[in-house]
């Protein structure tokens, strides 16, 4: 029993088939530079790494091949389901969703809070449901873990209206891997299902931390896009928003293009000049580059302060979950973060801290409570098992 996770972009396409039981991946790739010459199938099986050119390949195309591939590899026959990977739900989706004519209708009209994403996903859909016409499909948003907000988390301090005609709200992203890494942290660390206040921090090219209380989303750092929160590879986090007037003016450039800078050119690349990569900004300071030093120490103190006050909704923190590349990987920013926040009784293990990530899970503090850890985070296990989940209450 297997399930198709697809997670199409502007320009590409994941795949993976999953065993939501064991977790098991079958075959897990991507179809890259899409609507270029140098389009590709790549992907991975039982440790081995292929590729095959797909030249001028489109999504159509690109999933077509995936598809051809799956037959192949003998796993197009025994899948139960295929879920999607779908950015932006709005206030419409609360959870996993089968794919309905009504759904499609509704993440349609998400479309102007995630221009960039949903209309990828939407193709993904068409182009399963085209290929698969009789299979049961899943959307699963990152939006969705964050519906549980209260309205003192997600209403921002504007006129109403915004919120009622046009949607402005925080939504928060990232949420199947919060949701995922909020469950697996609760396993490792065995507090009460019923009474555990989390901090799940998904630090990965982008970043965002969330307030998890007995298994549900009470605040989050990214907003009504995912530009808002801590400071990331390309991306500013939250910043004065008349930084936008004031460079636009001074530039003669529009509020669009400095938002754009904002999005693609900020963060640790804007601060270090170097790199949006963490390793490369990480080598770079450790060299004795003054600019990657204060990137760093930007990002983890944006990043300690964000955690401090996801501490507020909580009203205590039990636990201190990192995960993401930078959180699972980065022994210098889980040490500096963590030790930025000794006076919530956090203290620094830095053998653990030195032997977890690394495909390795577990506590890098010395207490048991507050805890900090490392915690791999598995969308498409998440996308799968959700799907998986679907299909057997239709059955
Ligand atoms: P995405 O959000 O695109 O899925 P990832 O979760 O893979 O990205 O995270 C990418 C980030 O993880 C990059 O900034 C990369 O430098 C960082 N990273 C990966 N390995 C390490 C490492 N060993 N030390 C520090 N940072 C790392």
């Amino acid at each position: 029993m297997n399930v198709l996770v697809l997670n199409c972009g502007s320009s590409s396409a994941k795949f993976a088939v999953i065993n939501p039981v064991s977790g098991q991946e079958a075959v897990s790739g991507i179809a890259q530079r899409l609507g270029s010459k140098h389009a590709s199938l790549d992907w991975k099986r039982n440790g081995s790494k292929e590729s095959r050119p797909i030249p001028g390949a489109h999504h159509e195309e690109a999933l077509r091949a995936v598809v051809a591939l799956l037959h192949e590899l003998g796993l197009a026959d025994d899948l139960v389901g295929i879920g999607h990977r779908v950015v932006h739900g709005g206030s419409k989706f609360s959870g996993s969703m089968k794919i309905t004519p009504e759904v499609v209708a509704m993440v349609e009209a998400c479309i102007p809070l995630g221009p960039l994403h949903n209309p990828p996903n939407l193709l993904g859909i068409k182009v399963a449901q085209e290929l698969f016409p009789t299979m049961l499909q899943v959307g699963v948003f990152d939006t969705a873990f964050h519906q549980t907000m209260p309205p003192v988390a997600y209403t921002y301090p504007v006129p109403h209206e915004w919120l009622e005609a046009h949607g402005v709200r925080r939504y928060g992203f990232h949420g199947t891997s919060h949701r995922f890494v909020a469950r697996h942290a609760l396993t490792l660390t065995g507090l009460p299902a019923d009474d555990h206040a989390i901090v799940t921090a998904h630090l990965g090219n982008g970043c965002s931390c969330t307030a998890v209380r007995n298994g549900r989303s009470v605040d989050t750092t990214m907003g009504l896009t995912p530009l808002e929160g801590v400071m990331m590879g390309t991306r500013s986090g939250s910043v004065d928003p008349a930084i936008i007037g004031h460079v636009s003016t001074a530039l003669k450039r529009s509020a669009q293009d400095v938002l754009d800078v904002l999005n693609k050119k900020s963060g640790l690349l804007g601060v270090s000049g170097l790199s949006n990569d963490m390793r490369t900004v990480e080598e770079a300071a450790a060299a004795g580059n003054a600019r990657a030093s204060l990137a760093l120490d930007i990002f983890c103190y944006v990043l300690a302060k964000a955690i401090a006050g996801l501490v507020v909704p909580l009203g205590r923190l039990d636990a201190l979950a990192f995960t993401g590349g930078i959180g699972e990987n980065s022994v210098t920013v889980r040490a500096r973060t963590v030790e930025l926040l000794g006076f919530l009784g956090l203290t620094l293990d830095p053998a653990l801290n030195a032997v977890h990530g690394r495909g390795q899970h577990g506590r890098i503090t010395t207490g048991m409570r507050p805890q900090a850890l490392v915690v791999p985070t598995n969308e498409e296990l998440m996308i799968a098992m959700d799907t998986a989940d679907i299909a057997q209450s239709a059955s």
